[in-house]
């Protein structure tokens, strides 16, 4: 590609571009996974559909692969690779809130700090993803978990509509009236189709919660588990919750509990026993707003290697809980932490039917996040990683939850992840949109 090539790209877009010579290029090219560390030919930060498509027809000349770029999240890294044109919508993040239709209009390039602050004007909200700079995009694509799942599923079951550029250059819109089965694809199937420019989402009235973090440290982090593998089994609607297993700074153990309570209670009766669980050491449950209870799990962007492998699973048995309790001093250093998602609730409700993914039927989503900084460390974290996983492996149901997934994730744990027949149907909605595969960098499904 000669800079003559990259001036020309310049004039065909509304939007910027930005090549390797350019100040922007180092922050432009960074994702969330520090380990990820990747030269791509060219960014396109694109405007709008006409610029998706001029890059699309960019990347065919010039032969390029493409990659394609929302809020930078996922762990493998996706949204960049060596010698790529990557398509960054990042400049897409506007979302408009419509309070009397219950409708919200993100751009394809949106944060969900962007989404939530847009529809909280409006006292609105949909079920996210609990950290603001993940993009909301990326996030519905693979299903979408968050402090709202059990009240209101997700986050794919709340996605009304789309706008799609497909590889061809071609705008095509998904909705219940129009290329439905294309919608159902999105509800779980990635980014393969196409690049997403508008994504249309219902909303709910919501504004305060109770919510917060519980933390246990020492023999009480088992009865805390317990206690939380209780509360979800009583599938309370009102009431999502998730756990994170860590260490302190003495390498001892430590269980987060994070509930999100939407009910009308102040001192919700639910989460008493969590209260009052031997060796709770913070109590930090209080009424707060939706906004505050999102900023919880908030963390540096860039800054920390992460390599994550987990699996639903159909149980949570004691054996299961002690070990990973076990595991998180065997490296005698942080591993990282190992997140346990509640899936109780309204994804029970939803017709299995709506959407492409496959494992709403799952108790909970249990993964192995290894954290690190130092890549002297990176073999040694990667492989408790992998380790942890295994021994989540023997209760998994549904493969793996693609939105965690690594790169080195094999076709079949992908596959796992929809079952055959969802799988097949993927395929052949594939081979409609993007038949040449273009869009690869990604949890692929292959064209038919
Ligand atoms: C800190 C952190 C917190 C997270 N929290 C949650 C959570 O609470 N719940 C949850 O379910 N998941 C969560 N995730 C996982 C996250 O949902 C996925 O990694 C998701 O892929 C990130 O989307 P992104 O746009 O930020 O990432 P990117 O890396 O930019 O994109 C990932 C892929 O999504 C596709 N994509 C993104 N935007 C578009 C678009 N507009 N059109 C077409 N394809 C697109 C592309 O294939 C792209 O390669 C989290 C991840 C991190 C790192």
């Amino acid at each position: 590609m000669t800079s003559t090539s990259l001036d020309e790209l310049r004039q065909s877009l509304a939007g910027e571009v930005i090549g390797p010579e350019d100040a922007a290029y180092d922050a432009a090219r960074r994702c969330y996974n520090a380990l990820v560390d990747r030269r791509p030919a060219v960014i396109a930060r694109c405007a709008g559909a006409n610029d998706v498509a001029a890059a699309f027809e960019f990347a065919r000349a010039e032969e390029l692969e493409v990659a394609v770029r929302g809020g930078g999240h996922n762990p493998a890294g996706h949204c960049v690779a060596d010698g790529v044109l990557v398509i960054d919508l990042s400049l897409l993040r506007k979302v408009e809130a419509d309070g009397a239709a219950r409708i919200a209009r993100s751009g394809g390039g949106a944060t969900w700090l962007d989404f939530d602050t847009a529809t909280q004007a409006f006292g609105l909200v949909t079920p996210g993803g609990v950290v603001g700079s993940t993009g909301v995009a990326g996030l519905t694509f693979g299903g979408g978990i968050g402090h709202l799942t059990a009240q209101y599923g997700l986050t794919c079951d709340s996605l009304v509509g789309a706008e799609v550029v497909t590889p061809d250059g071609t705008v095509v819109r998904a909705s219940s009236d129009e290329n439905e089965e294309l919608l159902w694809g999105l509800r779980g199937g990635g980014g393969n189709f196409g690049v997403v420019t508008r994504l249309d989402f219902r909303l709910y009235p919501l504004e305060r919660v109770v919510g917060g973090a519980l933390t246990y440290s020492g023999e009480g982090i088992g009865e805390g588990l317990r206690r939380f593998r209780e509360l979800v089994a009583s599938a309370p609607r009102e009431l999502s919750c998730q756990a994170v297993l860590s260490v302190d700074e003495s390498v001892a153990p430590m269980l987060g509990v994070y509930p999100c309570y939407t009910g009308s209670n102040g001192d919700p009766e639910e989460l008493r026993a969590l209260r009052t669980a031997p060796g709770l050491v913070d109590d930090g449950i209080g009424a707060r707003t939706f906004l505050e209870q999102q900023l919880l799990f908030d963390s540096p962007y860039g800054e920390n290697r992460q390599y994550w492998k987990g699996h639903f699973v159909r149980e949570l048995p004691d054996e299961l809980l002690d070990d990973l309790v076990e595991r998180l001093v065997v490296l005698g250093r942080a591993p990282g932490g190992i997140l346990i998602e509640s899936l109780h609730g309204a994804p029970k409700d939803a017709d299995p039917a709506s959407g492409a993914l496959g494992f709403r039927q799952a108790a909970f989503n249990v993964s192995a996040m290894a954290t690190w900084q130092d890549a002297v460390h990176d073999e040694v974290h990667i492989q408790w990683a992998r380790d942890t996983a295994a021994a989540i492996e023997p209760w998994s149901v549904s493969g793996g939850y693609a939105n965690y997934m690594q790169a080195d994730e094999p076709l079949e744990r992908v596959r796992a992840a929809f079952g055959d027949d969802a799988f097949e149907r993927l395929r052949a909605l594939k081979s409609k949109y993007d038949p040449g595969n273009v869009l690869r960098r990604n949890q692929n499904i292959p064209p038919a």
